[in-house]
């Protein structure tokens, strides 16, 4: 409204213009529950302070600047050139330069949401800060003044489908284009190119943190809307009630021809659709609010919708990624509500300087692309030059962790979280439980983390207890606890390279019990069992440290002696016999005497353990044959030692 006209107003309308400005301001309160809920969790608090952010300076300078530029005397239709409302006291003025102002905020936050989740705080302030100065009051000026160069040729755009959300948009896809998609929004997985039938690509949608938040938001716009809409009357009587039906209208048509759509189409209606319907049907019936019938804004509002939800999916198709649905919203319904309320305007309000609809068709046409061309020609070239001094994308880095931590220090007890799962990680030490903020989301996952983690301790050691158990198992006789057959040749085998490579000699004594058959047969296979734990104990304790002592099966029982030759495992043995047949086994049937014979052999006259195993062996025989109850020594072989030695003379 031109501040010459303002300075009539009534005292009603003034009222009526003061509440407007509020619910205007409301509207802001929309866009940031709208946007917050649209993005993830992690962006949505710098999503909700840009909202907060570029209230300030747009309503700062547009107050100080851009209401002269809009509003000020024309300079040829293309810009206003008056005192700033801030130097004035005309209540009308200021009041109106105040409900402008919102206008104002109102479009330029409507790129906040487009370009959210990847652009650097500060670039987008410098944005907002650039369109309130260099866009929204020519384009305004042009539309709205007096003199405005499409004011004057009859276009008509009551509330801003153009002004407002055309330019708002035409803004954000300039900055969509040139920021680029968030990263993982449009990357798919080799092989999983196809689209599905929202046209979003597969493996890269990005969910939505929290809709209803969303909804809310959406209440909040619609509600901000009929401030919006009817703040510009000068006539309440004969305008405003038409403008708040015709608002209503256009959003309740814009839900439910989406409604239907999703329905016929899918069987079920997408909330993002939804929403999405119901702000282009607003969007859609802005421009012409005041001079369509509520039934050309039911038509207007239906466009509006359909328009709106199908550019998101068009936008998704064409890999440009606004996450709340802006462009489509505001450009595409803005340009559409705008460029056809002709069709649909009540004969007596066609404007006195088109020549019939036809005409005016096409002036509606050439004014909303002409403005929305300029909106995102400007942008771009702001966005272009200014890059590289702001950095408009923030950090790859940045963007993972979200811009409510990297651009505000916001939400740290996830990032926290997130660092002390990254470090256990990477240490591979799953020992110690993460630390948990209590009454935090990431509190809970911290909690649910640790339950996780302990569990995965104990049955890891479980397993490793398993491990162990059969690694003895494998390696050891059950029974008596001492080495088994395996574990004895490998040992031997050690115990023979380190012969051939340092020399010297070790002994194998072979050990048999006496008549043990008749101890079982006498006493039962349990008693027999006790001989052989107490069998093994004593020779436990005869034997040296190096000694290795093992159960090759049955009652059969072989030892080596490390660095010993021949004479000196004769020696070994009879201390083991007599560690056997001194005195008498104590079992639980009584003392009980115990015998056994014994082979000795050495190692280093044998070229294979086996060799030495059967010489053993035979001693064994020999001392059984002689009588039991002695250790016989195998008879001196032409071994592997022998040999060398004969090699070496
Ligand atoms: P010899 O003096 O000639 O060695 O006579 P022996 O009875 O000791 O020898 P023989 O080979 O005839 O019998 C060995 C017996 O050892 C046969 C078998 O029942 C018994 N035996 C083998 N393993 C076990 C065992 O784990 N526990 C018990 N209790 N007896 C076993
Ligand atoms: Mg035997
Ligand atoms: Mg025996």
């Amino acid at each position: 409204m031109p501040a010459e006209k303002a300075s009539l107003m009534s005292d009603a309308l003034m009222i009526w213009l003061a509440l407007s400005t509020f619910l205007v301001l409301l509207m802001q309160a929309g866009f940031a529950c709208y946007e917050a809920g649209m993005v993830r969790r992690k962006n949505s608090v710098n999503v909700a302070i840009k909202n907060v952010a570029d209230l300030g300076t747009s309503i700062f300078l547009y107050l100080l600047i851009g209401y002269s530029v809009m509003f000020g005397p024309s300079w040829n239709g293309v810009l206003g050139m008056g005192a700033s409302p801030m130097l004035t006291d005309d209540p009308p003025v200021i009041l109106t330069a105040l409900f402008q102002a919102m206008f104002c905020g109102t479009a330029i936050t409507i790129v906040s949401g487009a370009v959210s989740e990847r652009t650097s705080f500060g670039g987008y302030l410098l944005l907002a800060v650039a369109m309130t100065l260099l866009v929204y009051p020519f384009t305004g000026h042009w539309v709205w003044a007096e003199g405005g160069w499409l004011a004057k040729m009859g276009f008509f755009d009551f509330a801003g489908s153009t002004v407002v959300h055309a330019v708002g948009g035409a803004i954000a896809l300039a900055a969509v284009i040139l920021i680029g998609p968030r990263l993982g929004r449009f990357e798919t997985k080799a092989g999983d190119g196809d689209s599905d039938s929202d046209g979003d690509i597969k493996g890269g949608r990005i969910d939505n943190d929290n809709l209803a938040v969303s909804a809310l938001g959406a209440f909040l716009l619609m509600f901000g809307w009929f401030g919006f809409n009817s703040g510009g009357a000068t006539d309440f009587e004969n305008q405003v009630p038409l403008i708040l039906v015709n608002t209503a209208v256009g959003g309740a048509v814009g839900i439910v021809v989406i409604l239907l759509l999703g329905w016929v189409m899918r069987k079920k209606a997408g909330a993002v659709d939804i929403l999405t319907g119901m702000l282009g049907g607003l969007v859609g019936i802005t421009a012409g609010c005041e001079v369509l019938p509520p039934l050309g804004a039911a038509a207007l509002g239906a466009m509006g919708g359909l328009v709106a939800v199908g550019g998101t999916h068009l936008l998704a198709r064409l890999r440009l990624d606004d996450p709340v649905g802006a462009i489509p919203v505001h450009l595409f319904a803005g340009i559409v509500g705008t460029a056809l309320l002709p069709l649909f305007a009540y004969e007596h309000k066609i404007p006195p300087q088109v020549d019939g609809r036809l005409d005016w068709l096409w002036v509606q046409a050439l004014g909303t692309v002409t403005v929305s061309v300029f909106a995102f020609c400007v942008a771009w070239v702001v966005i272009r030059v200014t890059d590289p001094i702001v950095g408009f994308r923030v950090s790859p880095e940045d963007e993972r962790i979200g811009l409510n931590v990297a651009e505000h220090g916001a939400g740290t007890a996830m990032l926290d979280l997130l660092n002390q799962l990254a470090a256990q990680g990477v240490k591979g030490d799953f020992s110690n439980p993460v630390t948990v903020e209590r009454e935090t989301e990431a509190g809970y996952i911290a909690a649910f983390y640790n339950q996780v983690r302990e569990r995965f301790v104990s049955e890891a050691e479980r397993s490793n207890t398993l491990l162990e158990e059969a690694a003895f198992l494998a390696n050891h006789d059950p029974l008596t606890g001492l080495k088994n057959r395996r574990a004895f040749v490998t040992a031997a085998n050690t115990d023979i390279s380190d012969l051939n490579r340092y020399g010297g000699d070790d002994c194998l004594i072979m050990i048999d019990l006496d008549h043990f058959k008749a101890i079982n047969d006498c006493h039962g296979h349990d008693v027999g069992d006790e001989v052989l734990v107490e069998l093994a104990q004593r020779l436990r304790r005869v034997a040296r440290e190096t000694d290795v002592i093992a159960r090759l099966g049955g009652e059969e029982f072989g030892i080596i002696v490390g660095r010993a030759t021949q004479d000196q495992g004769m020696i070994s043995a009879r201390r083991f016999l007599s560690a056997i047949n001194s005195e008498p086994f104590a079992l639980s049937v009584g003392p009980l005497a115990v015998t056994a014979s014994l082979g000795v052999a050495s190692l280093a006259q044998h070229t294979t353990f086996d060799a030495a195993l059967k010489a053993a062996d035979k001693a064994l025989y020999a001392a059984k044959r002689g009588g039991r109850n002695r250790v016989c020594a195998a008879p001196a072989a032409e071994g592997r030692l022998s040999a060398e030695a004969a090699e070496a003379d």
